[in-house]
């Protein structure tokens, strides 16, 4: 495209650690970007290999204000959370939990077992009118999966293809993992009213004619309708998009609210125990940084 209007921007990801001494890539949110469409956090974990007790283990701590969706492309992690839910999520499984109102879970690798470990964990900003709902979790054993252009498409979130995800969110969105096992084109139709970011998760690919790799992530404004995938040789890229998110947010630690007050008095709670319990992580619970240091850090120092 040589409409200036319609050139990416380029997004640096940077280097955060979570529970366990894992190191992960954090894209959203972004010193340029705090959020495309309702997605407010973006972590793409590995692909990594662990030696048995490694891998991810973030233990108990709480979410207020989100959905939590996970996209497990190789290993295992558990999931617990304190409605009493205990979930292994495995390859090609998305676990979407909805915190609205409060939920606690923990998330870990197997026990005493080494692996691999390749992962993306986004968050997706609930709308004001949904942002106070019961909470809830569900696994989605299989998603809708389009064969196109040498890509296997998997349709995450939203609609594509002709495909409807049955992933349950609350404001207009997308999520599309696009895999090729070597050369690959594909012009992908978009929502020309949702803005969207491309993410490498691994190999290299060519998103309208911008080279992308591992670390890097082209956003693209609202306006388009239509973005050209090029791979040569095997290479997995996440789309996401949405209709811009129109509502001012805070995000700290684990949470998503609206006021400073909302987050100090969700640390209370968490701090409280107010939460609930999440029984059989063998990781310990987090403690909430201090809400005072709110004005201070410009961006969450939090885990997943
Ligand atoms: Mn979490």
């Amino acid at each position: 495209m040589s409409d200036a209007r319609l050139a990416p921007e380029r997004l640096e990801a940077r280097s955060a650690e979570i529970g366990g001494g894992l190191t992960i890539r954090r894209a959203l949110p972004n010193r340029q970007r705090r959020t495309v469409g309702a997605w407010c956090f973006l972590d793409h974990a590995g692909p990594v290999e662990f030696a048995a007790g490694g891998g991810m283990h973030v233990g108990p701590h709480p979410h207020i204000g989100l959905q939590t969706f996970t996209w497990m492309i190789e290993g295992e992690v558990v999931h617990r959370d304190s409605l009493g839910n205990e979930q292994v999520i495995t390859p090609g499984q998305v676990n979407l939990m909805t915190a609205g109102e409060g939920i606690a879970h923990a998330e870990d690798s197997m026990p005493g077992r080494a692996g691999r470990l390749h992962a993306a964990q986004l968050w997706i900003a609930l709308p004001e009118g949904e942002r106070r709902r019961p909470p809830a979790f569900r696994n989605y054993p299989q998603l809708p999966l389009v064969r196109s252009g040498g890509f296997d498409v998997r349709v995450l979130a939203g609609s594509a293809f002709g495909q409807v995800s049955p992933a349950e969110v609350y404001s207009p969105l997308v999520g599309l993992d696009f895999a090729a096992a070597g050369a690959a084109a594909l012009s992908v139709p978009l929502t020309a009213t949702f803005e969207h970011a491309a993410l490498a998760l691994s190999g290299a690919a060519s998103v309208a004619g911008e080279a992308l790799a591992p670390g890097t992530v082209l956003y693209f404004g609202p306006g388009r309708e239509e973005l050209a995938l090029r791979t040569e040789g095997a290479a997995r890229i996440l789309l996401i998009g949405g209709t811009p998110f129109g509502e001012e947010i805070l995000v700290w630690w684990n949470f998503v609210a609206r006021t400073r007050e909302e987050i100090a008095s969700a640390t209370r709670d968490w701090n409280a125990g107010r939460f609930g319990a999440v029984y059989g992580s063998p990781s310990p619970p987090l403690t909430a940084p201090d809400p005072a240091g709110l004005n201070l850090r410009p961006a969450p120092p939090g885990v997943t």
